[in-house]
């Protein structure tokens, strides 16, 4: 019997946390009175999460799972989810307990109302730093003003969508993907539920430091936005009007006070500065053309190890 409801999880090295996620979705979700799964993914834990998986689907059917062959990333596995998720509406929510399952049933009904997506809203965060909280809120406060698809605030991939939201997804092949900025792209009705976000319930982030969060912040600028490559044309036309009123002071100077311009600091700070500002511009020309290049050699997305509870192995890019 196909599902009415898919849960989809990413899961890497989570565990600790899986029985009691288990545990959770069953007591909400047997409460909603329909036909559901949970489709786990697998993105090449370290630990025995694959273990686990394989024991939860052996007790419950409900509960299925897909292996990577390694660990591709968070969007890579919640992309497979989405491919092998067999439900009319698909869920998307964290393993850890972070986003709590009883806001769901709330998902669910405003689903019933007719809307295609509802989004979780985060109204507060509990048990993170302030480190995280602070370069989240800056984060989806940029984003909101350089780019032209509008990403609502302070949302996070928590999230109910309609099959045909699913479908338009899948039918968008990008590689370095941006899900929260994706799903907005796609239209149709959009609502937002608030939630508080709950303290991580075992484990630890996979998302903590600057260089484990800077590859998303930048994935999500370049997919939604050309205001980095604006920025340098921007600049250029700023330093040339300010080096243009230089040139006239310059002159001035030499025709009336020969002896006032003198030394060679000047040029070299000047030269310098132009040369920093040319290898930033550079440097984001690279970003933007080494994801076309992602682009080009066209690899998979990912690549499955092994499936529990489905029969054929779904490819990146396969509509239902
Ligand atoms: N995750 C994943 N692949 C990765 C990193 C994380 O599938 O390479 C999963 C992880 O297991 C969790 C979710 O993505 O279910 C969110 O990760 P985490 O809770 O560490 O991030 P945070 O909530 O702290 O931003
Ligand atoms: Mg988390």
């Amino acid at each position: 019997m196909k599902p009415t409801i898919s849960v989809i999880v990413p899961v890497y090295n989570e565990e600790p946390v899986l029985p009691e996620l288990y545990r959770r979705m069953c007591q909400v979700m047997d409460g909603l009175g329909e036909p559901w799964e949970l489709v786990l993914v697998n993105d090449g834990s370290r630990d025995d999460s694959a273990g686990v998986i394989g024991q939860l689907h052996a007790q419950d059917a409900r509960v299925k799972g897909v292996s990577f062959s390694r660990n591709f990333g968070f969007q890579e596995a919640v992309t497979a989810g989405l491919n092998y998720a067999g439900g009319e509406a698909v869920i998307l929510a964290d393993a850890d307990l972070q986003d709590p399952p009883e806001v769901i049933p709330q998902m669910v009904a405003r689903w019933r109302e007719g809307y295609d997506v509802v989004y979780g809203v985060r109204a507060s965060r509990v048990g993170e730093t302030w480190f995280k909280r602070f370069t989240a809120k800056a984060f989806y406060r940029i984003i909101h003003r350089i780019t032209s698809v509008k990403i609502p605030l302070d949302t996070g991939d928590f999230r109910l969508m309609d099959r045909r939201v699913v479908r338009a997804i899948l039918r968008m092949p990008e590689r370095n993907r941006f899900l929260r900025g994706m799903v907005p792209w796609v239209g149709f009705r959009q609502v937002g539920v608030p939630y508080e976000r709950q303290a991580r319930f075992a484990g630890e982030s996979k998302f903590k430091s600057v260089r484990q969060m800077l590859p998303f912040a930048v994935d999500a600028i370049t997919s939604f936005s050309y205001f980095p490559l604006q920025l340098a044309t921007y600049l250029g036309f700023s330093i040339a009007a300010v080096s243009l009123v230089g040139i006239l002071v310059v002159i001035g100077l030499r025709l009336f006070a020969p002896h006032e311009l003198s030394g060679q600091a000047t040029t070299l700070v000047a030269v310098l500065f132009l040369g920093g500002v040319q290898l930033i511009s550079l440097g984001i020309i690279g970003e933007y053309l080494g994801r076309i290049y992602d682009e080009v050699k066209g690899r998979p997305l990912y690549l499955v190890d092994k499936t529990w509870g489905f029969e054929e192995e779904r490819p990146a890019g396969a509509t239902d």
